[in-house]
């Protein structure tokens, strides 16, 4: 094996993105790091596929997992520190996730920006995707794969590594408490709250706690999340909880025990749609307010009923 170039994993991601399930928005990507790569279209999880035709709504989320939270997902090494190719220019969701797995560098096609999709969704890419690799000190190059080229489109001042983790706690766990034990610990600490909790194996299968809190993503600042989430309709700044412990898992190459998490609020649609892509497979709920989304709880109803997701309220 010899490690792929930034054009070589483009090509993959674009040698894919006409499978891709989706009919007007098909976007593929591919996550590589050493001689390891993965590439992933927008896709539905097969326990959705399965049940629902691809234009039932869970909550108010599409079924698709974006073509980047499925690379970071479908990665067999820790996300942190690779770098990601990308057919399309990417949602805030995604920049998101891109973060939070600790993603060193983008590279967008640069026929991408040319699209109609990159057109509608322009502003939200500039005003809030760029804005957060800016803050996090992700470059971000467009690539030319014909030309053999690649032009910075941001190359931002801060060089920390991108996706430094705030706002996740670790603690020793007890093998004789249960997740619901600690559910309970925790919401007595911090009740009404957005956090998610679990139990996880490291790399060498040592088992860790993992909190993870309601955050704004590296360097965002609570004025940018003032200025700039009023101009969203669609995004919001700050990452879910039960997002940010997938990403942050997938990033350090952890897995979650039994595939079971909690959350102290009710999860988000869209969470709980990556939930189900990630393999989780029991959520339990501390109290049905929602962490922001009013349409987690059908969302996750939809789930219960169709036996996708087991969610437990404690
Ligand atoms: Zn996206």
């Amino acid at each position: 094996m010899t490690t792929p170039t930034p054009y070589q994993a483009m090509q993959q991601a674009v040698d894919i993105v006409n499978d891709s399930e989706h009919i007007s928005n098909k976007i593929a990507a591919c996550l590589f790091k050493g001689e390891r790569s993965v590439a992933c279209h927008n896709l539905r999880p097969s326990p959705l596929k399965k049940k629902f035709g691809p234009d039932i709504k869970i909550g108010q989320s599409s079924q698709f997992l974006h073509a980047e939270v499925a690379c970071i997902f479908a990665a067999d090494f820790a996300t942190e520190g690779a770098s990601l190719c990308v057919t399309d220019p990417f949602c805030p969701n995604c920049a998101k996730a891109i973060c939070e797995a600790g993603i060193a560098h983008v590279y967008i096609d640069h026929k991408g920006l040319d699209k109609d999709f990159a057109k509608r969704r322009g502003d939200d890419f500039e005003s809030l995707s760029l804005l957060m690799m800016e803050k996090a000190g992700i470059p971000v190059s467009i690539l030319y794969r014909k030309d053999q080229k690649i032009e910075p489109l941001i190359s931002p001042p801060v060089l920390t590594r991108a996706g430094s983790a705030q706002g996740m706690e670790f603690f020793d766990w007890d093998s004789s408490l249960s997740i619901a034990d600690y559910l309970q610990k925790f919401r007595e600490r911090q009740p009404h709250t957005a956090w998610a909790v679990a139990k996880i194996y490291e790399t060498d299968e040592k088992i860790t706690g993992i909190l993870a809190f309601e955050e704004l993503t590296t360097g965002v600042t609570p004025q940018d999340y003032s200025e700039k989430n009023n101009n969203s309709e669609k995004y919001r700044l700050p990452v879910d909880p039960l997002n940010r412990l997938m990403f942050y898992c997938a990033r350090k190459g952890f897995s979650i025990a039994d595939n079971y998490a909690a959350c102290n609020l009710y999860p988000g649609s869209r969470s709980l749609v990556n939930a189900v892509g990630f393999g989780l497979e029991t959520i339990i709920v501390g109290e049905n307010a929602p962490d922001h989304d009013p349409h987690g709880h059908e969302a996750g109803i939809i789930l219960q009923k169709n036996g996708i997701l087991n969610i437990i309220d404690l």
